[in-house]
């Protein structure tokens, strides 16, 4: 008896979530200025001393610290094998210390450059 075989399915309507006080996350979060000089770019985006900070990754070069390098002229496993030398060198010539990482660096704020 009961054939209905209907396929017309009601569209419901735009069914609201009731968090109307939901915030909403910001997209761009503000950059907090560091304290201690980066090795590579000379800014001061680092939270803790350079000594301090294992594999922080400067915002502003992308430069990776690097604890376990002696020297500058020392390839550096964090960095793909750049020297800090290098990294430097690329900041100063490109603003940032790996090309292919351009896309997440960000310029530096003024208080990291003084
Ligand atoms: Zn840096």
């Amino acid at each position: 008896m009961s054939h209905q075989k209907s396929l017309k399915k009601p569209i419901p309507p735009d069914v609201r979530c009731g968090g109307s006080s939901s915030p909403r996350r910001e997209a761009a979060k503000a950059p907090t200025p560091g304290r201690s000089p980066c090795p590579c770019c000379g800014c001061k985006t680092f939270p803790m001393p350079a000594a301090d900070a294992l594999a922080y990754i400067c915002p502003v070069c992308m430069w990776e610290n690097d604890l376990f390098t002696t020297s500058d002229d020392e390839p550096s496993d964090e960095n793909h094998g750049m020297t800090l030398n290098q990294g430097r060198a690329n900041y100063r010539a490109l603003g940032v210390c790996n090309p292919r990482l351009a896309q997440y660096a960000r310029k530096p704020l003024p208080e990291e450059l003084s």
